[in-house]
């Protein structure tokens, strides 16, 4: 059995530290409880920003685990020095930054920072033509990715309905709306034939007369430690459906991204989703 030698990439972050606690616990195989591939993981390093007061400590113990022998380093070229995959959840220039290094040295790069501009995501993909193994989701948990499944199926099904997306989440949340509740909207969007940027409406606010058929829109709440709730709220004559996600821990993101990565060792350089990881498409 092989081992996949992993970098967490922003390991002083709160969903760092879920990465390196995944990395730690799960197998290869025993992943959700189905056969992924006869590989396990290894964390190989840890990195963060210069400056982070993550920066010198063991990875396990930051992470509030048993120590790891694996040291967090602001250096991520000797990071990535012999590593196979990169599990990257930081900032929209650090993820483009490191998908260039990912292509040049032909790494598994799993993608869950959120916030990327149309011009991040054009390089990221650019990356991924040039050598890097990509799988990039606003969500890597199993359960926002089948709701994405209904949500596309009910959009297209009740075409007249009006669309709603409500998200909430902690208050140190930076971007918005959310990745997951983008990926949600273009779940509809793709339910419904059109493109999901012509046809959002991310703002209400003053005298907005009366709904435009056919958007689909975004209410965004921040406060206190909520890990992340999701609502897709489909409206029609005289009645609605509501469908919800609630993440209550970081783990299912984590766990979801450690399958990315083993699953993507298998396949060819090439930009990938969640959905092809789950087998959804
Ligand atoms: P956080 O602020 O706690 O952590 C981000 C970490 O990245 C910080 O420690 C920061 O210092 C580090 N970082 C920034 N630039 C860096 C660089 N150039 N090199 C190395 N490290 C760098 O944020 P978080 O809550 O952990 O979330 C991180 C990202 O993941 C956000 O974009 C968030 O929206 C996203 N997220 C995605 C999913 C998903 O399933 N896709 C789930 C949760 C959060």
């Amino acid at each position: 059995m092989s081992e996949l030698k992993v970098v967490v990439a922003g390991a002083g972050g709160r969903m760092g530290a879920a990465n390196i606690r995944a990395v730690a616990a799960l197998s290869g195989l025993a992943l959700h409880g189905a056969v992924v591939n006869a590989r396990t993981l290894k964390l190989h390093a840890a990195v963060d920003r210069p400056g982070t007061p993550a920066i010198g400590q063991d990875a396990g113990l930051y992470a509030g685990i048993a120590a790891l022998g694996v040291v967090i380093s602001d250096d991520m070229d000797a990071a990535l020095e012999g590593a196979d995959a990169v599990i990257d959840f930081t900032a929209p220039a650090a993820s483009v930054a490191l998908a260039a290094k990912a292509a040049s040295l032909g790494l598994v790069h799993v993608i869950g920072t959120t916030g990327c501009s149309e011009a991040d995501d054009a390089a990221i993909a650019t990356a991924a033509g040039n050598g890097a193994i990509v799988v990039k989701s606003g969500n890597f948990s199993m359960g926002v990715n089948v709701l994405a499944s209904l949500v596309r199926k009910a959009a297209s099904v009740l075409a007249e309905y009006d669309i709603e997306i409500v998200e909430m989440h902690h208050n140190k949340k930076v971007d918005a709306p959310s990745g997951t509740a983008l990926l949600l909207g273009e779940a509809a969007a793709a339910g419904r034939q059109i493109a999901l940027r012509d046809h959002s409406v991310r703002v209400r606010d003053g005298h907005t007369g009366p709904r435009e058929a056919g958007t689909i829109g975004f209410a965004t709440l921040r406060g206190g430690t909520v890990v992340g709730d999701h609502q897709v709220i489909l409206a029609g004559p005289s009645e609605r459906i509501e469908l919800n996600h609630r993440a209550e821990d970081r783990t299912i993101f984590a766990n979801g991204a450690a399958r990315a990565a083993l699953w993507a060792a298998d396949q060819a350089p090439g930009l990938y989703s969640m959905n092809d990881v789950l087998g959804l498409n």
